[in-house]
């Protein structure tokens, strides 16, 4: 928070800047430009930069700002995507092969509505392919770096979003969650990610991965920033049947409305497997809340403990199903073959990564005739049980918090063989998923590697409003030096 009390907005401010005339978009571009033509070698955030359109979006808003228009509360601001948001006539590859060269013929809706608010988009970012992985590694176009250490990974899949804000490309990205993609590399390049209540923002034209946990969120320096771009892209869409038609929480408005008398439970199993300087860092942010008025509890959630191997079959046997479509001829690239169904195989063996592939087989697996009840009803069932779980908590507490990710940031390569060891990067993450609930992760301290330590904020079905009061709380209260950008744009 800033002296004057009120949540730091760097993004929305730039915006106002703009909206008056202040400063214009062309400048605050270049800025953005410059500090991605700077870093962008080193880290490689980004499958594509859009310099020849962001230029002529930004000089478009400052026409409309001199003709005495409003291009509307981001007008201005440079916005990175990850590459897995269709972009109309623009190269959307989800880091696949298999996907190279396509352009989709619509804008994904909140593309749509990020456009409609006035703001930039600078580029597509890298990804773990098809948003499987947890450390932008598994990227047919090569790993993103840490902002941060760049002999680390950024975490993932959402890594080349996260380092883009870490590294002040642009202020504000957007990633996808399906079991912890914005979170866990949000909390491991220090900055704010935040996945929301299934429904509440459209997927229209997020390319799908695990329909049923899939959902898009806001990268920020500040926890205003996240609230305020979660109000621009959340909102009932007819165009996705998923999508809730009832009010969305709005949440800029609640930001300074304090914890007191609210009850935060800790929750015990969630810092089970983590380091001990996270598990440190994580009762430090529950101190801050004690002393903003909270009572703060200690609670169990044993179910959580189930999350991770429910996941690991609900997620591929979706994603199989789901990347059944890349087959040579709608999408992308085709290897040719004598006939249909060889050149279909020779296609997809060669478009897809070994993750990829091992999602697919260990999907088709748990769905075979013979299999199903035994593995991915099974899963179901655990998921129910993980539902009740959490509505047994929110019983007792308004909040959840507990760490973001076990550890730090670690070395690029380390776990790139171990796929268990990788998978149990988002053993904190992937709870919230399998419920729909939403969750926020927010930088609060370094570990003791000096890294960064995601804090993760907890609350019911489109308990939004709960959520982001609590982590402007934490944020307040953060160790001094904790998050934000390296310079740049805002
Ligand atoms: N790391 C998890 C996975 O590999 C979650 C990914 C995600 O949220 N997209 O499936």
């Amino acid at each position: 928070m800033s002296s004057t009390g009120s949540p730091a907005s760097p993004a929305f401010d730039l915006a106002d800047d703009v909206r008056a005339g202040r400063r214009r978009a062309v400048d605050v571009v270049e800025a953005s430009l410059a500090a991605i033509a700077e870093r962008e070698p080193e880290l490689h955030c980004f499958n594509l930069v859009l310099a020849d359109s962001a230029r002529q979006r930004a000089a478009e808003i400052d026409r409309m700002v001199a003709a005495g228009e409003d291009p509307g509360p981001l007008a201005g601001v440079p916005v990175a995507l990850k590459d897995n948001l269709c972009t109309r006539g623009i190269e959307t590859t989800c880091s696949s092969r298999i996907l190279a060269g396509w352009r989709p013929p619509y804008d994904a809706t909140v593309v749509t509505r990020l456009d409609r608010a006035g703001a930039v988009v600078v580029g597509k970012t890298n990804m773990d392919e098809f948003a499987m992985g947890s450390s932008t590694e598994t990227s047919a176009t090569g790993p993103t770096r840490n902002p941060r250490d760049p002999s680390r990974v950024p975490g993932g899949s959402s890594g080349g979003s996260a380092a883009a804000v870490a590294a002040g490309f642009a202020p504000l990205a957007l990633g996808s969650d399906t079991g912890g993609s914005i979170r866990q590399p949000a909390a491991l390049c220090g900055v704010v990610g935040m996945k929301p209540t299934y429904g509440t923002v459209s997927r229209y034209g997020l390319v799908a991965f695990a329909s049923s946990l899939d959902q898009i969120g806001p990268f920020a320096t500040t926890v205003a920033d996240a609230a305020g771009m979660f109000d621009v892209i959340g909102g009932h869409d007819p165009a996705d049947s998923t999508s809730l038609d009832r009010p969305t929480p709005r949440v800029v408005s609640v930001l300074g409305d304090g914890i007191e008398g609210l009850t935060v439970g800790v929750v015990r199993e969630l810092l089970e497997g983590a380091d001990p300087d996270v598990v440190a860092r994580i009762t430090a942010a529950a101190d801050v809340c004690a002393a903003a008025g909270a009572h703060v509890e200690e609670i169990s959630v044993p179910e959580v403990r189930l999350g991770l191997s429910a996941y690991y079959l609900i997620a591929p046997a979706e994603a199989s199903s789901n990347l059944a479509r890349y087959d040579g001829v709608r999408y992308g690239l085709r290897v040719d073959a004598p006939d249909a169904a060889s050149m279909n195989v020779a296609t997809r063996t060669a478009g897809f990564g070994a993750e990829v592939k091992r999602r697919i087989m260990l999907g088709t697996y748990a769905l075979s005739a013979g299999y199903y009840d035994a593995y991915y009803g099974q899963a179901l069932r655990v998921r129910t049980r993980i539902v009740e779980g959490f509505e047994r908590a929110y019983h007792q507490c308004d909040v959840l918090l507990g760490p973001t990710s076990p550890t730090t940031a670690f070395p690029l390569g380390e776990r790139l063989d171990d796929p268990l060891a990788m998978y149990l990067s988002d053993v904190c993450t992937i709870p919230s998923n399998l419920a729909g609930h939403p969750a926020i992760s927010l930088p609060f301290g370094t570990g003791d590697d000096g890294l960064p330590v995601g804090a993760q904020l907890l609350a019911p079905a489109l308990g939004e409003s709960l959520l982001f009061r609590a982590a402007a709380v934490l944020e307040a209260g953060a160790p001094a030096g904790t998050g934000g950008a390296a310079g740049g744009v805002a």
